[in-house]
């Protein structure tokens, strides 16, 4: 079987700003290998004097799309890794990279139980994947998204979401805004609780199979809950980005 996991030279062919705080970065691969919808890379940076740091940073783009992979990555103020790669890091430049990594919170079209996809700010990464996954395979997989952000402005991939929404192929989307909303806002504007997974999540057949991810205390917040609301936990799979996010 193919070695996965060894460090490849990736040139970044791409960057494009989806927020103030984030970006996508297109990564083209020599050694590119399909992935699973819900994986990741590890990258790992290296300074002149060798001193080296190395981050995780979920897949974003579809499995479909051959030789590159897209990553999205939020700037953390007084992150180290973060910070270069939006700050430093223009087309052309290249990075190592290592991956796919990760087999538990991966999603593939050819699942066919309903999907509940809960995301909180940068957490809407690797689930995106699995939605232009989802898109590409011509899925119509019943799928519901709950996605939790600050401000409008702070919501990653807003427009394509609407796209896909308006596909109306199965795929319905909640937005909550927990610190401000626009005029009009007709969309949740708390964090998450139990009556919002409850209106959510209720009506889904009980064979649903859920992806949470974002920072550690909503991850574990909304999976909680929703075993709470009886959700069984070996339908629930998390993925933790950082401490809190907060
Ligand atoms: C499997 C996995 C997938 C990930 N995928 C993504 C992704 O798709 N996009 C993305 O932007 N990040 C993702 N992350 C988080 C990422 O790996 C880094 O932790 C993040 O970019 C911060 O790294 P840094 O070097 O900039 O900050 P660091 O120098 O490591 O930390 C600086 C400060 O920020 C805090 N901090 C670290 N991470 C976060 C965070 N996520 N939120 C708030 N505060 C934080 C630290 O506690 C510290 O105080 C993922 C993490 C994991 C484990």
């Amino acid at each position: 079987m193919k070695q996965t996991l060894n460090w490849q030279i990736a040139s970044i062919r791409e960057v494009k700003p989806e927020t103030a705080k984030v970006k996508s970065f297109t990564l083209t691969l020599p050694d590119w290998m399909r992935h699973r919808a819900g994986q990741h890379y590890d990258i790992r940076l290296t300074a002149e004097d060798g001193y080296q740091a190395q981050r995780s940073y979920s897949i974003a783009s579809e499995p479909e799309r051959e030789g590159e992979v897209d990553i999205t990555i939020e700037r953390i103020n007084d992150g180290e890794v973060s910070t270069y790669m939006h700050d430093v890091l223009v087309p052309g430049d290249r990075l190592e990279a290592r991956g796919p990594i990760g087999g538990y919170f991966v999603w593939e079209a050819t699942m066919t139980e309903p999907l509940l996809l809960i995301a909180g700010g940068s957490g809407i990464v690797p689930l995106m994947s699995m939605l232009r996954h989802r898109a590409a395979a011509g899925a119509m997989t019943a799928t519901r998204l709950l996605y939790s952000s600050r401000n409008f402005e702070d919501v990653i991939y807003y427009n394509e979401l609407e796209k896909l929404r308006a596909e109306n192929n199965g795929l319905q989307i909640f937005h909550t805004l927990t610190r401000s909303q626009p005029v009009g806002w007709e969309g949740y504007a708390r964090r998450i609780d139990q009556n919002m997974l409850k209106e959510v999540a209720g009506p889904m057949d009980s064979s649903v199979q859920v992806f949470i991810c974002g920072p550690t205390l909503l991850v574990e917040a909304a999976a909680n809950t929703l075993v709470k609301i009886g959700i069984k936990a070996d339908q629930i799979r998390t993925e933790r980005f950082g401490p809190t996010g907060g």
